[in-house]
């Protein structure tokens, strides 16, 4: 099994995240790429870096498009250059001040754009965003190429995530959605395709990309946002819109949600993958719903990742696993570990 890694997997992420009011050390730290192609390698995949050729940008920007407003790709591309420049400006953009329902003129100052094209206070764009969020989506191209040509199963090591960024607007750590453009992609061979997302938070950006489809199915399985995030999606009653309609599932679980429960949840989403027919599968591949995870609140051990891993091969799909979050890095390489030899072992 290959597993390809973005070329800035183990660089140095944000510095600062804000979390309930506080601005503290950004949880994508440098050792968690580091720690996941551990696991990879423990799990015996062959790692393998996206070749020269696919790191090119202007042969990324094609794929990228097809998923992302182009004003936005402009936007992550230039917006450090042009924030950088404002006098006493951070060394990190934060936005200060957010359209809302009674705020809605577009304005191109830096900081008004800030605001525009940024949700939260999780995705700071700093010098280095726009080429590490490149590295990844050369990863996922790189890694649909194989799945195109016959591999079975291939795993994208992304850093930064991509599973919150939405058409035209970064957040949660996330600026280009990896598994979406990968999914379009591998849309040249196969006619219908799932996303299944497991990180411990709702995969809102695929979601919101998706949603009006008939031909790419997303699956969510994440905290309950009634108190937790994104808070403002991944609800039951989101069952996708227009041609889209019941292409869209979403999987709320409570906090303290342990492996019984996790794997319930996990079969019922797998039925309706199965209904629908699909020819490939996506996994937006998370860790935080491991017990530690200082980001998350489920109670899954490191073991229920070979569980977890062992059902989705029981599928039989071709299958990209799609790097998104996880955070507590003590446990990481053997939660990756876990994971694929689950897959493998079936
Ligand atoms: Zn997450």
């Amino acid at each position: 099994m290959k597993a390809i890694v973005s070329p800035y997997f183990d660089v140095r992420g944000p510095a600062k995240f804000l979390w309930r009011g506080h601005f503290i050390e950004h949880p994508d730290v440098a050792q968690r790429g580091n720690q996941i192609r551990l696991g990879l390698e423990k799990a015996e995949c062959e790692i393998v870096f996206p070749s020269q050729a696919k790191l090119h940008e202007s042969m990324l920007r094609e794929s990228i498009l097809a998923v992302q407003e182009p004003a936005y790709v402009n936007y992550l591309e230039s917006a450090w250059e042009h924030w950088s420049r404002m006098e006493n400006a951070s060394t990190e953009i934060f936005p200060n001040i957010s359209p809302n329902r009674h705020l809605t003129q577009f304005n191109e100052s830096p900081v008004a754009l800030a605001g525009w094209y940024i949700a939260d206070g999780a995705a700071p764009i700093g010098e280095y965003t726009w080429r590490n969020a490149l590295g990844s989506v050369s990863a996922v191209i790189e890694a649909t190429s194989y799945l195109k040509a016959g591999e079975l199963v291939v795993y994208a090591l992304c850093r930064p995530s991509g599973h919150h960024a939405c058409r035209d607007m970064a957040m949660g750590m996330c600026f280009l959605n990896n598994a979406a453009i990968a999914t379009q992609e591998l849309r040249t061979k196969f006619s219908r395709i799932a996303i299944l997302d497991i990180d411990m938070h709702h995969g809102n950006g695929t979601q919101q990309i998706f949603y009006q489809r008939s031909d790419v199915l997303t699956i969510s399985i994440h905290g309950n946002p009634t108190n937790f995030y994104p808070f403002y999606t991944g609800f039951e009653n989101e069952r996708g819109r227009g041609n889209g309609e019941e292409c869209n599932l979403n999987i709320p679980l409570p906090p303290g949600t342990n492996e019984a429960s996790y794997l319930q949840a996990l079969e019922k989403a797998l039925a309706v993958v199965s209904s629908f027919k699909a020819e490939a599968l996506v996994v937006a591949t998370g860790f935080d719903t491991f017990k530690s995870d200082p980001l998350g609140c489920f109670a899954l051990e490191s073991t229920s990742y070979n569980q977890i891993g062992r059902k989705i091969k029981s599928l039989g799909l071709p299958t990209l696993f799609v790097q998104e979050g996880g955070y507590f890095v003590e446990a990481l390489s053997e939660n990756v570990r876990q994971l694929v030899t689950g897959f493998k072992s079936v």
